[in-house]
């Protein structure tokens, strides 16, 4: 059965429609546009899914959103690059397009992509963690990501590395995301410079190149991101770490020390094999698409 897929973000919706044969086709991006209002975004993921529908009449849709979700109640609860509280997703899409809508979170619809069709095939636990603008992860135990007791799981960028050090957006001071993710890196060698704003990769890039202040950046970058995937590791022995999001893309010279860091700070254990994620940008979207045809069909054996 064909299904489609909707992976909202902050700046664009990527559309998917998976065939019965298993082979996901991109479909177009529609801008969020999110500076009209949480009704406004609302009302484009509307029509968006309503295009969709009209031109692959579907089986069923699967929609991923970022923020903290409640995947059981269909609702997003807090979604603040889309402005959105307490959002009846779920429901409103199934009323408008009349089909069954699976709802998820985009992480760890991206975990769960990953975990059939990626780099966490043939494990039955892993981390999938995305670090570009944030940092976020998905818990997958027996080929699930985990929910939590609220769907709260996964807040690997908000665990705390550094109490009492630089403010995080969350409120709190310290957590793994106001060093190691790709914004972070940005924001801090502008500041360790004075100088212009560079991305993460020209930091790495002047970092091989012997420019001291990217160095230190990068390393604490780095560092930052070893200590919480260590927590993780003690807390859940993961089989393989599959790194995502825009900073994978710097290879090795961001996975080697990385494995180095992780490997100090595991110190009564083997670390995992730390390797990159497989479907990049696809992965929220086929995720989604997924969970949708789960609906139909229950979820594929392992
Ligand atoms: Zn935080």
């Amino acid at each position: 059965m064909t299904v489609i897929a909707l992976d909202v973000g902050g700046t664009q919706i990527k559309t998917g429609v998976l065939a019965p044969d298993g082979t996901l086709t991109h479909g177009e991006r529609w801008f969020t546009r999110a500076e009209r209002g949480p009704d406004a975004v609302i009302e484009t993921v509307l029509a968006c899914a309503t295009e969709l529908t009209r031109r692959h009449a579907p089986a069923a849709v699967g929609i991923a959103v970022p923020g903290l979700v409640d995947e059981a109640a269909g609702t997003s609860v807090f979604a603040a690059n889309l402005g959105w509280r307490d959002v009846p997703v779920r429901a409103w899409l199934a009323e408008e397009l009349g089909l069954p809508v699976a709802f998820g979170h985009d992480v760890r619809a991206g975990g769960l992509a990953e975990a059939r069709r990626g780099a966490g095939r043939g494990c039955r636990s892993f981390l999938f963690v995305p670090v570009g603008t944030g940092v976020a992860a998905a818990v997958v135990l027996d080929g699930r990501p985990l929910l939590g007791g609220r769907g709260f799981a996964g807040e690997l960028g908000h665990l705390v590395v550094r109490p009492g050090g630089e403010p995080c957006p969350c409120g709190n001071r310290g957590c793994v995301e106001t060093l190691a993710s790709a914004s972070a890196i940005a924001r801090r060698y502008r500041r360790a410079t004075g100088g212009e704003e560079v991305d993460a990769e020209e930091v790495r890039r002047r970092a091989e190149a012997g420019d001291r202040a990217a160095s230190a950046v990068w390393s604490e970058a780095v560092e930052a991101l070893a200590d919480g995937l260590a927590a993780t590791v003690n807390l859940f022995d993961p089989e393989r770490i599959v790194i995502g999001g825009g900073l994978a893309r710097a290879g090795e010279p961001y996975f080697g020390p990385l494995r180095a860091a992780l490997a100090e700070r595991l110190t009564f254990r083997e670390a995992p094999p730390v390797v990159p994620a497989e479907l990049g940008h696809q992965a929220g979207c086929l995720g989604a698409a997924l969970l949708a045809q789960d609906l139909r069909t229950g979820p594929a054996p392992r």
